[in-house]
């Protein structure tokens, strides 16, 4: 695809009008290098004029490895006889809460399994304690499909907003990565749920999931199109023992960069993190989601003793800048590309 070719189908993503699929399909499909390199500073003004060099950081607590789901992706995936389980108890978690808080994080991410032991109702208790003891701070949670009536009561327990990826917007190819109990529709119905409830949103795909097609990632754009996410979590597909999607190839690193890229000029004001996954499949993964337009990090605050058991895929990174411990660290990665940490909620604020 030639410069000009180029360019104008980058300045369509920063038009209010639809963006035909042909239009995505050329930008995940043609970009040379150069164009790639082009592409990720344009993402990166972008990401600047919004919210200067200040990087998000949300204190993320993993709190259950139980999953009563049997996604094929993932290590914590029931039928996981190598899976190794935990849960934290809810003085566990505002154990982690409170930690975070004394390095001055503004927003708690209780992400977990679907564990059937953490009901609704217990959730909620935990959210109103958290609520309680930290008035002001953001809650976030991540932990799978529900009911309506489940939301309801976690939002109105204080939770403010709700990570859900969809994972794949194409119900075939959502089929080949989940068990048949679950389904694209009800996926989608749960994030409609989330919205009207008031959450800020969030939702997103793995890059490189086995049997994925740019027609599948064509549409998952679209998809996005149309949800108007607040925040928009893509990481590579990583391989996880123990399932079956073990021996197939992890997703690309370069290709996350690309998409990361073509997402930040179509929603300039989301939220979108440099995800784990982009850091365990290289060194400076998170340095480079950074350059390409992502604003947000997510450090793990799990406790130590769990945090090798909440293993979704092979050799996840949670240590170095993904732990509370190596914040200093982030810190220092971060100034070393002229970044830094911004502590405040970073509540989606629109465009
Ligand atoms: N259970 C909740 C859910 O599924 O939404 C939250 C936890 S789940 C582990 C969080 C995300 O991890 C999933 O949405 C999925 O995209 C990602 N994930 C799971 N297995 C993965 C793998 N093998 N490689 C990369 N990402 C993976
Ligand atoms: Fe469970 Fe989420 Fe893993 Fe699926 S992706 S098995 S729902 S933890």
């Amino acid at each position: 695809m030639g410069e000009n070719d180029f360019e104008m189908l980058l300045k369509m993503l920063a038009s209010p009008a639809k963006v035909a699929a042909d239009v995505w399909r050329r930008l995940l499909a043609e970009p040379s290098a150069g164009q790639r390199a082009q592409l990720a500073l344009w993402a990166r003004n972008v990401a600047q004029s919004r919210f200067g060099k200040g990087v998000y950081v949300r204190a993320l607590i993993e709190i259950s490895s139980w999953c009563r789901n049997n996604c094929n992706y993932c290590g914590l995936r029931c039928g996981n006889r190598l899976a190794q389980r935990y849960r934290l108890s809810r003085e566990e978690i505002l154990e982690c809460c409170r930690q975070a808080a004394v390095l001055g994080f503004n927003t708690f991410v209780l992400q977990g399994g679907e564990d059937p032991l953490q009901s609704d109702v217990w959730l909620a208790g935990v959210v109103a304690a958290i609520r309680e003891e930290f008035p002001a701070k953001a809650i976030t949670l991540s932990v799978g499909e529900r009911t309506m009536a489940g939301y309801s009561l976690l939002r109105s327990a204080g939770a403010d907003r709700y990570l859900l990826r969809h994972e794949t917007a194409d119900a075939g190819h959502y089929s080949h990565l989940h068990p048949a109990n679950m389904n694209l529709e009800n996926r989608l119905r749960c994030l409609e749920n989330l919205k009207e409830l008031g959450y800020q949103v969030g939702c997103g795909m793995m890059v490189g999931s086995p049997g994925q097609k740019v027609e599948h990632l064509v549409k998952d754009l679209m998809l996005l199109d149309r949800l108007q996410p607040q925040m928009i979590g893509i990481g590579p597909f990583i391989p996880a023992t123990g399932t079956p999607f073990e021996g197939e190839k992890p997703g690309s690193v370069d290709d996350t960069l690309l998409l990361i890229s073509l997402l930040r000029l179509r929603f300039p004001c989301a939220l979108i993190p440099a995800t784990t996954a982009m850091a365990t499949l290289c060194a400076d993964g998170t340095q480079r989601a950074i350059l390409a337009g992502a604003n947000v990090v997510m450090p793990n605050f799990t406790p130590l003793h769990c945090r090798m058991k909440y293993s979704i895929y092979d050799n996840k990174k949670s240590g170095g800048s993904e732990s509370a411990r190596g914040l200093d660290l982030l810190v220092k990665n971060l100034d070393g590309i002229g970044y830094h940490v911004d502590f405040s909620r970073g509540d989606y604020g629109g465009c």
